[in-house]
């Protein structure tokens, strides 16, 4: 990965495929210079104005290996036209002049229509006229890198792209729009605040008085304290939002598990999308729910049994149930009832609502899986059991990288706290400022104001060439 903004890199965009538009994109020092070459078009391009021109001929010289395939979900433009012949394509070009522009460098975009030819040919040509192929990630990274964004932006920018509902597109933004890296950053310049005033006392003992009072000290460090309790309280939802959830579909055989199994996910919208870690052996499909991920698992049947293959199976429901977020155990309306403990993971379902009903219990939501009686009722309650709607008023922290992070923070402002606490040490405030530095490295870290080379291209080596 480069980390260096002295050349002049290009992409395509858009994604694979053919389609309406495709855009190809410059940025860095000469991208103007590059573009114009490859435009018909005469006068210079005007900043953030959209310019109809064609694409030159004359630089259409097919190239191989252009075009690199070791990106992830990034397949390569077709085949690259053979030379000579006249203009290619109209585009627009928008030339979007740094330090204002996504990149905080000179950017050219140019739009053309969406053919992986035609692509393919304007960024060769862009070569050509001196420009580089963009690696994964790399407009993004030298956004930051230009200080456009922090880290914790870039790494919205990600997520926003990747993201399979409309929550996790909502909390992506948010952070994109810098909700968590002010928060973030209003905690760091408090701590700064105080680590200031603490050294001011240690560096000059000798005026007499402390600039900061132990119980003010205290005072100062519990409300950070308050803070980053806050932020990792809501990162449990915020982790829901973003990496979805898994429901467990259990009950006795024959209870109608399978039934409502097939009627959520056929009445869900289905998300297409990769999940780790399900096993082949469970039935699980992937469903929004009021706006989450949820990945239900269908499991076999709850009981007691001497036949090895079902003992499997009930094994298998019982390790789905153990990391299932919430369980939906279906109960059979129409017939007598076990005895039901109260569990916060659990919500029961009285299934067969459609028959005459031998239990009623308010705890339970009732449905009929084969009528479809309930289920929008149920799906509200599940959403109810996950906060669905407080997540839509708050900023969530989704990201497990931040939550260790503040997680790190927390605990060196807890030591902190100790420490300004501690009778009978002779400088507490070294001991203290010790812990407050830890914390502020940790918040630091976050924003990528302290990013090590390797954390950069692990979390920019995930992006696909052109964003
Ligand atoms: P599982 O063994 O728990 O997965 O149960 P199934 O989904 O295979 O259903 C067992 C039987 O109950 C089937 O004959 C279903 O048609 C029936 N069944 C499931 N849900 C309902 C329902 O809501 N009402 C009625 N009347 N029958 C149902």
């Amino acid at each position: 990965m480069s980390f260096s903004t002295q050349d002049t890199i290009v992409a395509i965009a858009t994604p694979p495929g053919r389609g309406g538009i495709g855009v190809v994109r410059l940025s860095g020092p000469v991208a103007l210079t590059v573009a114009q070459t490859l435009i018909r078009h005469r006068q210079p391009l005007q900043p953030r104005h959209a310019t109809l021109s064609k694409v030159r001929p004359s630089h259409f010289a097919p190239r191989p290996g252009v075009a690199r395939d070791d990106a992830p979900d990034c397949s390569s433009p077709d085949t690259l036209p053979s030379g000579g012949g006249d203009a290619i394509d109209q585009v627009v070009a928008t030339f979007f002049p740094g330090p204002r522009s996504y990149t905080g460098e000179d950017v050219v975009e140019l739009s053309a229509h969406g053919s992986p030819v035609v692509l393919g040919a304007i960024v060769s040509a862009a070569i050509d006229a001196g420009a580089r192929l963009a690696e994964p990630g790399e407009f993004t990274l030298r956004a930051y890198l230009n200080g456009r964004i922090d880290l914790m932006q870039a790494e919205a920018v990600s997520d926003l792209i990747e993201a399979v509902t409309p929550l996790q597109a909502r909390a992506a933004f948010d952070q994109l729009d810098g909700t968590l890296t002010r928060t973030i950053g209003a905690i760091d310049a408090t701590l700064f605040d105080l680590i200031a005033r603490l050294e001011a006392s240690v560096d000059f003992p000798e005026e007499g008085y402390h600039f900061v009072e132990p119980g003010a000290l205290a005072q100062a460090i519990d409300g950070l304290l308050e803070r980053t309790a806050a932020l990792l309280d809501n990162a449990r939802r915020g982790r829901l939002i973003r990496e979805g959830l898994t429901i467990a579909i259990v009950g006795e055989p024959n209870v109608g598990k399978s039934s409502l199994f097939n009627a959520l996910a056929g009445s869900s919208r289905a998300i297409v999308t990769d999940v780790p870690g399900t096993t082949r052996d469970l039935v699980t499909e992937v469903v929004e729910i009021e706006g989450l991920q949820v990945t239900l698992v269908d499991t076999a049947g709850l009981r007691d049994t001497a036949d090895p293959v079902e003992i499997e199976g009930v094994s298998r429901a019982h390790q789905a149930m153990a990391v299932a977020d919430l369980v939906l155990l279906v109960e059979d309306r129409s017939r007598p009832r076990p005895e039901r403990r109260h569990d916060d993971k659990v919500l029961y379902v009285a299934n067969k609502n459609d028959l005459a009903a031998a239990w009623h219990d308010d705890r339970a939501v009732a449905v009929s899986a084969t009528s479809g009686d309930g289920l929008e009722v149920l799906r509200r309650r599940i959403a109810v059991a996950f906060d669905v709607d407080l997540m839509r008023d708050r900023p969530a922290m989704t990201n497990v990288r931040h939550l260790a992070l503040v997680g790190r923070a927390h605990e060196a402002l807890a030591r902190a706290r100790a420490a300004a606490l501690a009778q009978g040490v002779s400088m507490p405030e070294e001991f203290v400022l010790a812990d407050l530095t830890d914390a502020r490295a940790a918040l630091e870290e976050i924003s990528g104001r302290r990013a090590p080379e390797d954390l950069l291209e692990h979390i920019f080596s995930r992006f696909c060439i052109g964003k």
